[in-house]
């Protein structure tokens, strides 16, 4: 075993895919302390800036004194705490629905999606799915179609074959490579055509997207569509940690009993869900935030457009430089890193081979002064390269 795994090693560093982890002196925020030195960040999900907001730590120190370090159990033993009651409480109420919450996004679908489908029922997948829908749908062992990113023609074509039980379509709201949204109303449409469901995986979109911030539905001012099921998740914008699904109240009450990781799982610190009550209730405040946000999107939109490599359109905070070539991709984001700016390169197999590429990932806490810094720095090592 040693041996393989050697071997593999050896391969991963050969392909400019060995992995190595910064690490973090400070909180995460836009100028931080990493491997001892300080750097601009362009690299975290937290999109409105509040990992290291005030009122939320507070709450979550207030609370820790009350409530201790853990819950001891599961929700469904003991563990569920009069905050996190409150917190399913706040996001019914922000959100409209009734909701289940989870540890994290990751574990949240890979409980979720078994849970609603099984061997008898089929799944349509968008080709660009973050990896634990992925692991979700393959969990389920429900049979498999892919479709090609956001093309709602072949996704017709394959929902309109299939006689399976129950279809059920899995996306991404914000796709969290390329940054651009999945097309919800005609998503809706064809589910209503062919009596289907959506899941809809709504981590980059919760906090940053629609009216309070409500995301991807939101956005496309649409309502609590009864055929959609939102996760989102407070890694994010949320600036902590956990998830939640939200749906009908009867698909709530099913996957309490059924989605295994809400069920095998202790229930997180009472002292989390209240600094997420806190966080919700900036989060649904920030109108502000997100202008700004807006304000920085089109600013870095407009500023990299005449880099020699291409900039994707997207309306988000994420936002994808495609370099090309593995090496290519490194050895700019190694330029930023001397330069003071920390950008990450990302590599398949997160992204299509041959499309490597920095992802730059835009917090309401950036100013302009920072973004005018990474394109300035960007553009001088673009010069470079062509002299
Ligand atoms: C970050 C992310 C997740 C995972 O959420 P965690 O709470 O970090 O586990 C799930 N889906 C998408 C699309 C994500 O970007």
């Amino acid at each position: 075993m040693f041996e393989r795994f050697q071997d593999g090693l050896a391969q991963l560093t050969q392909e400019h895919r060995r992995r190595t982890r910064r690490i973090l002196q400070s909180p995460q925020a836009p100028h931080l302390v990493v491997d001892g030195e300080e750097k601009l960040s362009f690299c975290s999900n937290d999109y409105l800036g509040l990992a290291n907001h005030p009122e939320i730590v507070n709450a979550m120190r207030d609370s820790l004194v009350h409530t201790g370090a853990g819950t001891g159990a599961s929700h469904l033993v003991s563990g569920h705490h009069a905050w996190h009651e409150a917190l399913e409480k706040g996001l019914l109420d922000w959100l409209g629905r009734p909701c289940l919450t989870f540890a994290t996004g990751y574990t949240a679908s890979i409980g979720i999606i078994p849970a609603l489908v099984d061997r008898a029922d089929a799944i349509f997948m968008d080709k660009l799915n973050h990896a634990s829908l992925n692991d979700g749908c393959q969990l389920s062992r429900a049979t498999l179609h892919r479709f090609r990113h956001n093309d709602m023609v072949q996704l017709a074509q394959l929902l309109e074959k299939s006689d399976a039980r129950q279809k059920l379509i899995v996306v991404d709201g914000i796709f969290s490579m390329d940054g651009d949204i999945t097309p919800l109303p005609a998503l809706i449409h064809l589910a209503e055509r062919f009596d289907a469901w959506i899941y809809l995986d709504d981590a980059h979109g919760i906090g940053v997207i629609g009216e309070e911030g409500k995301g991807t539905a939101s956005h496309f001012g649409l309502h609590n569509h009864p055929r959609l099921i939102q996760l989102v998740t407070f890694g994010k914008a949320a600036g902590s940690q956990g998830a939640a699904v939200c749906a009908e109240p009867v698909v709530i009450d099913w996957l309490m009993h059924h989605a295994r990781s809400h069920i095998f799982t202790t229930a997180a610190p009472a002292s989390l869900a209240a600094g997420l009550c806190t966080s919700i209730q900036i989060m649904r405040a920030s109108d502000d935030r997100r202008a700004h946000l807006r304000q920085l999107i089109q600013y870095w939109q407009k500023g990299s457009q005449h880099l020699p490599w291409t900039s994707l359109p997207s309306e988000t905070p994420i936002q994808g430089l495609v370099v090309g070539e593995n090496a290519a991709a490194m050895s700019l984001a190694s330029a930023l890193w001397e330069k003071g700016i920390w950008v990450p390169a990302i590599r398949p197999p997160t992204v299509p081979v041959g499309t490597a590429r920095l992802r730059i990932s835009l917090s309401a806490s950036h100013q302009i002064e920072d973004l005018d810094l990474l394109l300035d720095r960007i553009h001088q090592l673009a010069t470079n390269q062509s002299v």
